[in-house]
């Protein structure tokens, strides 16, 4: 073999090559498996093509195994897969495609390797290893993909505005593995992208958001991101982001380019969190800047409320992107709500009440929301940074500080609705709220403390306000 397995994997390769030798059918291991391996990076699948049906190879190698692993089928694709140990691997047979300029949807014919290896997306990406017996371990790589991957670059096999007309979503793939591997996309290649963004409106939102989504968690996503802006497909696929692109200048005051900042936030955050979610907190942090730009005199620029209208438009941008309407959407809506919290609380002579607010509006995200605050100190004079930063210990320190005393972050009043229903006789409603949030901004702002008898008592004295007593 040309490139270096685990034991486990050459295991399965020689049964694949012996089930296909049986079958008489000419078969690979193809793409990605192909790459990483070459890369040194880490792989969990592989993809294997045969010069024939893939379902019957599928079968044929499943046999081979006691207990034989389940198979599932993909008949519309004309492909098999199946799962040995923690190895995934994917059967299909070689073929050969050809595009109509309207449809997504090729026209498939059984073909040989090379007819195969010409319907790839990248140089990278269409290197084969033989499994067979002749040639057992051999690289076939005609459009030199092994040169291009020592020289870190993206390149199509074909004439690129072929390649990415026929499937626009190359495009996007193209930029996500500059993103991911830190590849350069060859000149020609791009100026196939460039040339071609607007085809990417055939390709359907699940699959452009999966690739956004590899984009924004690489190591360092700006990359992707700016070449997604460069070429103009951003402007189509998220448009909001374009919004935040550019400075503008009246009477010589000008402001930052929200764009470059917001792509250095998510920079500064990548090293510390993998977290998909956080990574949106940190790319859609400043959505709301556009929207609520003002130029006052005598001021300067201001973007008062951003974070409000920021939080707003997340449930509308998750729908559009089809991202999930869930709890990690509301996770993305509290951070950018509460992302400038913190900031306000680097003054001096912060109270413990003004702590325990914070604590108690992030909870559980109290971390997370720090980690994006620090992130988003991207100033460019490093004295300014260091003292940000130290100020930002000062305030972390606090929290633990008050955490400790109180026990806020997942703090429920000692009063519940429930119970003020039952003590007064009270039906749900208006009144029960207000009771309730009385005792609860009270306990925030220290004025009772954090125990049941003063939340009973305080709750006595606010429901007479409202004519009510106990009932015994
Ligand atoms: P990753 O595993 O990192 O998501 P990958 O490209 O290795 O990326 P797949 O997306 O499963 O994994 O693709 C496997 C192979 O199929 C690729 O290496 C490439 O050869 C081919 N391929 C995938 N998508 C396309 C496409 N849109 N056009 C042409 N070839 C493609």
């Amino acid at each position: 073999m040309d490139i270096n397995c685990t034991a486990k994997e050459l295991f399965v390769f020689k049964k694949i090559a012996h089930a296909a030798a049986s079958l008489g059918l000419e078969t690979y291991v193809i793409g990605g498996f192909v790459r990483d391996k070459l890369l040194n990076r880490s792989t969990k699948d592989a993809d294997i093509v045969c010069v024939g049906d893939g379902i019957e190879l599928a079968r044929a190698v499943a046999e081979q195994f006691n207990p034989s692993p389940n198979i599932a089928f993909y008949k519309n694709f004309g492909t098999a897969a199946l799962k040995i140990d923690e190895f995934d691997i994917e059967f299909v047979g070689a073929r050969k495609e050809s595009y109509r300029y309207h449809s997504r949807n090729p026209e498939v014919e059984p073909g040989t390797l090379k007819e195969d290896q010409h319907r790839r997306d990248f140089t990278i990406n269409a290197m084969a290893i033989s499994l067979n017996e002749t040639d057992y371990g051999k690289l076939a790589d005609p459009f030199n993909g092994l040169e291009d991957l020592a020289n870190r670059i993206i390149r199509t096999p074909l004439e690129p505005g072929q390649t990415f007309s026929d499937d626009p979503l190359r495009m996007l793939r193209a930029i996500r593995f500059a993103s991911q591997l830190g590849f350069t996309i060859e000149e020609t290649t791009w100026r196939g992208i460039c040339l071609h963004v607007d085809r990417i409106k055939i390709i359907s939102q699940e699959r452009i958001t999966e690739e956004f989504n590899k984009i924004l968690l690489s190591n360092k996503p700006s990359v992707g991101l700016d070449l997604l802006y460069q070429s103009g497909l951003m402007h189509i696929i998220f448009p909001q982001m374009v919004d935040l692109a550019g400075a503008e200048y009246i009477d010589g005051k000008g402001h930052k380019d929200n764009f470059y900042h917001t792509l250095q936030v998510v920079d500064n955050i990548a090293p510390h969190t993998n977290d998909l979610w956080l990574r949106w907190a940190a790319l859609l942090h400043d959505i709301g800047k556009p929207a609520t730009k003002k130029f006052e005199v005598g001021h300067g620029w201001t973007f008062h409320g951003h974070e409000v209208v920021g939080g707003r438009m997340v449930p509308r941008l998750f729908t559009k992107l089809k991202l999930p309407q869930n709890e990690k959407m509301r996770y993305v809506r509290k951070l950018v709500e509460l992302h400038l919290r913190p900031i306000s609380l680097t003054k001096e002579n912060i109270t413990d009440s003004a702590i325990r607010r914070l604590l108690f509006d992030a909870g559980e995200e109290i971390d997370d929301l720090m980690l994006l605050c620090s992130a988003d100190i991207t100033s460019k004079n490093k004295f300014k940074v260091k003292r940000y930063l130290s100020n930002f210990n000062l305030v972390r320190e606090r929290l633990q500080e008050v955490e400790e005393k109180d026990r806020i972050r997942n703090w429920q009043p000692p009063i519940t609705g429930e119970q003020i229903m039952e003590t007064f006789q009270l039906p749900p409603g208006r009144i029960v709220g207000e009771i309730k949030n009385k005792i609860r901004e009270a306990i925030l702002d220290g004025e009772i403390p954090n125990s049941y008898e003063a939340a009973f008592n305080l709750m006595v004295e606010k429901a007479r306000e409202y004519n009510l007593h106990p009932k015994q």
